[in-house]
């Protein structure tokens, strides 16, 4: 059994100070459709939670755009290009790093937006991922030139906008102990975690504008992960929280 009462602990405190949570959901790494996917679509549905899928542009197929087609609730974004590393040895993974000519990552930026829009049409939003949630910051003005208006990386962010016109819309929260088994990160830890990124926003350490982000990786979820997901989306949507969707709402 789960303790969450930190968390709705916490949540009194919102409630009594009379603020609300901006929280949204990215999950990364989509090419096709598959049952961790339908998996996904499930617990969005049965939440009627948005959950915005950075896909990756190169590999995506005509089935995952069909799939997602027919739910509003899944909002497509571009993820990297082909979510290759370009660092060098020794260097932490990036795709769109600093030490890439910024003309090669401009380029594959490009290819990836309007690879995206032919799939997804209207679906698709203006938000860039790169992988391995890193960036060259002078990509930035160019990212807005292509036509995107949104760069999600990993993190409190720092500023509002990365780049004049690109708003800066990052996730802070990751269940997956990548650097140990793979599977779920202590539920207390990441209840720990969620308490602190909430406190630092209420007492103002922390900007209260940006949304809050849950960061999933369907693909590699096991049951622990998938438990925690379903179990922890139910709990914030049960807190003083503004689900957010980036893009326009279908249904407004
Ligand atoms: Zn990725």
């Amino acid at each position: 059994m789960i303790n969450w009462q930190p968390l709705t602990g916490e949540f009194q405190l919102w409630q009594d100070a009379g603020i609300t949570l901006p929280f949204w959901w990215r999950d990364d790494d989509a090419i096709a459709p598959t049952t961790q996917l339908e998996t996904l679509i499930s617990i969005a549905t049965d939440l009627n939670i948005p959950c915005h899928l950075a896909v990756i542009p190169k590999f995506a197929t005509k089935a995952l755009a069909e799939r997602i087609a027919t739910t509003y609730l899944i909002i497509p974004i571009t993820h990297g290009w082909a979510h290759e590393n370009h660092a060098p040895e020794g260097q932490k993974k990036a795709e769109f790093g600093a030490t890439r000519p910024i003309e090669d990552c401009a380029t594959d930026a490009i290819q990836s937006l309007q690879h995206l829009q032919d799939l997804f049409g209207d679906q698709l939003q203006p938000m860039f991922v790169p992988p391995w949630n890193r960036i060259n910051p002078d990509l930035g003005q160019h990212l807005v030139a292509i036509g995107y208006d949104a760069l999600s990386t990993y993190g409190p962010h720092k500023t509002r906008f990365s780049a004049p016109n690109l708003t800066q819309i990052n996730t802070h929260l990751d269940p997956i102990a990548w650097r140990g088994n793979r599977s779920l990160v202590a539920p207390e830890t990441l209840i720990a975690q969620t308490v602190k990124l909430l406190q630092d926003r209420r007492l103002g350490h922390a900007d209260n504008t940006e949304p809050l982000g849950f960061l999933t990786h369907h693909l590699v979820h096991d049951a622990a992960i998938w438990a925690f997901v379903k179990q922890f989306l139910t709990i914030m949507l049960e807190g003083p929280i503004k689900p957010f969707r980036y893009g326009r709402d279908p249904l407004e």
